[in-house]
């Protein structure tokens, strides 16, 4: 979709129904003009059409974010607040709009950046990657979680970041004990391998991608037992936890990223509700944290005399899939379907937004 002059000039990409031979696009022509209705909202004028193979009828407005919305145009700044760290409710309230209408509007963006990455992700890796678990919470400190970070050593491109949810351990008073306690017996424990079937799934992924580069992780027994477990064929480099963490430290990249998230996180957590720590919103922010990180902003907001691109680049043009840093309407500017899209079994839960393990009931 074009945008000439503030007008959508629109071609249609592909034909909306999933069963169509034109779904996933097509170089011909193949829908014909077919009126077009008048609206009540910019740009008043939504041109229609009608699909040649399977003869629906769609409209402009299909392939728009703000498809069958009421208030157009507040996804983007949504995204912008949420990812510097805003709470749900205090968008809300400074966009004067319910606080359903930004998580509606969070969970699918969420979906269409992941819909973004599976179009444009480095089909082969140019650079070292640097792996490790970020730790936090959700709704509260009896449910702990990592955040799965593998993370370009060079262009700082976050390859991936995934949830585990963790069981709690470690020091406790003696009521928070009987608390945990209730929690498991009323909900049983979190899935006990999750940190290493998340590892695994990465490092799946990365090996795909990863010949002859080298994975730095510190020395976690689910790592090297991940890399254990198959014909894992990058070159693997445990570094010990002792080794100070500064900028010579191969994992320093995962620290400056986790800075980051530590700011992201603290904001997020001052949230009161427990409908908005339910994983599911934990989960889409990280995701779009990914895509707003590595499409939409330089690599590092400060000139660095090392990095003459550091403050101009972001990571996806040091990883060679984007040739400028892209706006929001470059991302998000065509609404895209999953039927689309060929998802494995972790990304369906993800669209579908199912949680089995989570402990609290999500709002519709
Ligand atoms: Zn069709």
């Amino acid at each position: 979709m074009s945008k000439i002059s503030g007008q959508l000039q629109l071609i249609p990409p592909y034909c909306p129904n999933s069963r169509c031979l034109f779904h996933l696009g097509t170089n011909s022509k193949f829908y014909i003009k077919n009126g077009f209705a008048l609206t009540d909202k910019p740009p008043f004028r939504n041109q229609r059409f009608k699909c040649r193979g399977c003869g629906i009828q769609f409209s402009a407005n299909t392939f728009n974010l703000d498809f069958r919305k009421r208030v157009v145009s507040l996804s983007e700044q949504i995204l912008h607040y949420s990812m510097n760290g805003m709470s749900n409710n205090s968008i809300a309230r400074l966009l004067k709009v319910a606080e359903g209408t930004v998580r509606d509007r969070l969970k699918e963006l969420a979906r269409q950046s992941l819909f973004f990455e599976k179009e444009n992700y480095p089909k082969k890796l140019t650079e070292d990657v640097a792996y490790d678990g970020f730790e936090t919470f959700t709704h509260s400190q009896y449910s702990p979680c990592y955040i799965n970070t593998a993370v370009g050593s060079h262009s700082m491109f976050i390859y991936h970041n995934t949830f585990s949810p963790l069981n709690r351990k470690g020091r406790m008073t003696l009521d928070q004990k009987i608390q945990n306690q209730n929690l498991i017996q009323k909900h049983g424990f979190y899935p006990r391998d999750s940190v290493y079937e998340e590892t695994l799934y990465i490092l799946r992924d990365l090996d795909l991608r990863g010949a002859g580069r080298t994975l730095y992780t510190d020395e976690h027994k689910s790592y090297s037992r991940a890399i254990r477990s198959f014909d894992f064929r990058m070159d693997h480099e445990a570094i010990s936890s002792k080794v100070r963490r500064d900028a010579s430290n191969p994992l320093f990249p995962i620290n400056r990223l986790h800075n980051l998230y530590r700011h992201f996180f603290s904001s997020q957590q001052r949230e009161t509700i427990s409908f908005q720590k339910h994983e599911a919103a934990l989960i889409e922010k990280i995701q779009l944290m990914k895509i707003y990180r590595n499409f939409m902003n330089p690599k590092f907001v400060k000139k660095n005399k090392y990095d003459p691109h550091a403050h101009d680049w972001s990571p996806a043009m040091y990883v060679g899939v984007a040739n400028r840093i892209l706006n929001f309407e470059e991302i998000f500017g065509t609404r895209k379907f999953k039927t689309q899209f060929d998802l494995d079994a972790k990304e369906k839960q993800f669209v579908a937004r199912i949680y089995p393990y989570s402990r609290h009931k999500m709002m519709a």
